[in-house]
C-alpha cells in the first residue's frame, strides 16, 4: 500500500506527493504544510532577529582599546592612621603595577579602611586620574580626612574603580 496524505481541503485519503486532491481538486501548497510548523517557523524567526540584535550590540559596544587592557596590580597595602591639628586622618599606600605593554591613560583608585574586626568603617576615592605606562609600577597612597579616631583603624586595602 503506497504512503498516503490528507488532502488540506477535504480531509480525504490521497497519494502521499499528489499535487491536486481527485476527491476536491485542491492543490496541495507547500506553503500550507509550513504553515503547520508555524510554531516552529516563529522560533526560528525570533531566534534570528535576537541574534541579530545581540551582533549589533556586540559590534555597536566593542572596544578594542579597552578590550585588550589588563587590570592594574595593587599590592601591599599599607595603613597610616594619625591625629592632626585639623582632626583624624588616614592614609592607604600600596604598590601598582601596570602589567600592560600598552599605557593605561586613566586609573581610578578607591581605598577601603577596617577596623580590627575586618569591617568596613571608611572609603576614600582616588580624586585624580593617574597615568601608568606600559610595564610601570610605583607606589601610591591615598589620603584624606578620617571618620573615625585613628585608633579603630587597623588595615586598608586599594582597589580599581576604572581603568583604561
Ligand atoms: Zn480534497
Amino acid at each position: 500500500m503506497p504512503p498516503t496524505n490528507t488532502c488540506i481541503s477535504c480531509l480525504e485519503e490521497i497519494k502521499s506527493g499528489a499535487k491536486r486532491c481527485p476527491h476536491c481538486h485542491q492543490i496541495q501548497s507547500v506553503l500550507h504544510s509550513l504553515n503547520t510548523n508555524s510554531k516552529f517557523l516563529w522560533l526560528v524567526v525570533a531566534s534570528l532577529v535576537a541574534l541579530l540584535f545581540y551582533a549589533l550590540y556586540t559590534a555597536l559596544t566593542f572596544d578594542p582599546q579597552h578590550q585588550k587592557l589588563n587590570p592594574p596590580i595593587l599590592s601591599n597595602p599599607t595603613l597610616i592612621a594619625i591625629d592632626t591639628n585639623a582632626g583624624p586622618f588616614i592614609t592607604c599606600f600600596g604598590h601598582i603595577e601596570n602589567p600592560n605593554k600598552e599605557r593605561l591613560n586613566s586609573v581610578f583608585l578607591q581605598a577601603k579602611f577596617y577596623d580590627s574586626s575586618g569591617e568596613e568603617i571608611d572609603r576614600i576615592m582616588h580624586k585624580f586620574e593617574m597615568t601608568l605606562r606600559g610595564g610601570l609600577a610605583l607606589d601610591t597612597r591615598i589620603r584624606g580626612g578620617a571618620a573615625h579616631l585613628p585608633g579603630r583603624y587597623n588595615s586598608c586595602d586599594i582597589q580599581v574603580l576604572e581603568y583604561k
